[in-house]
């Protein structure tokens, strides 16, 4: 979705559960998906068809790929490196997601949504231990800390994002002082912190045929 400008409420409808890509409007009874659970386009009301094995993988693949906004490539990359690392593929190929920097900023507040989190990463608002870092896809390590630079900590939208994040709530892996603009990593996020409905096995399955 990298390039994806469209609306994004109707992925939440194709993907039949609630992906939360429009920041706070996810949590109000305006949130698309609410009013109109079912697909879109002309049919998207008839009865669901039964899915194919390779149907069911292909959609929880996009339907993760949607989460974190990422474009097949970037995607398919973040599983050959998974398989590469010691331990469950699936839950390896979710820890790499959850660590881009993009997403830190996201799960810690600082942006309503991952499309606005990673476009004040790439305008250098945030500094990580210390040291000015703008690529979203900058994997976060345990320990570290993620600021907003000092300049940027009057900008609106992040303070709006600050200002409602008790509603979405901080993971148990990071620890946020919303008084200092910083967060940090206090662990690797395991399977167990990740808390949408993800099949990530069968993601594993749909590469490896
Ligand atoms: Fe999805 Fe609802 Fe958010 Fe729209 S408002 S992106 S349908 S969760």
């Amino acid at each position: 979705m990298a390039n994806y400008s469209g609306p994004v409420c109707r992925l939440c409808r194709r993907e039949d559960t609630k992906l939360f890509l429009k920041g706070d409007r996810c949590y109000t009874d305006k949130c698309g998906y609410e009013r109109r659970a079912y697909a879109p386009g002309q049919h998207g009301q008839a009865r669901r068809r039964k899915q194919s094995n390779y149907g069911t993988q292909l959609r929880e693949k996009q339907k993760v790929k949607r989460i974190y906004g990422l474009a097949e490539r970037q995607f398919r990359g973040y599983y050959f490196k998974a398989i590469r690392m010691k331990g469950v593929a699936g839950e390896n190929l979710l820890q790499l997601l959850e660590r881009r920097l993009d997403n830190v900023v996201y799960r810690l507040g600082f942006a309503s949504d991952h499309a606005e989190a990673r476009q004040l990463v790439r305008h250098g608002h945030f500094r990580i231990n210390g040291r000015k870092v703008n690529i979203p896809s900058f994997l976060c390590r345990a320990n570290d800390s993620v600021a907003v630079k000092e300049g940027s900590r009057t900008i609106t939208r992040v303070q709006e994002s600050l200002a409602a994040v008790e509603r979405r709530g901080i993971p148990r892996w990071l620890q946020l002082d919303k008084d200092s603009f910083e967060g940090k990593l206090v662990s690797l996020p395991s399977r167990e912190d990740l808390t949408m409905p993800i099949r990530e096995q069968l993601i594993v399955e749909l590469y490896s045929r």
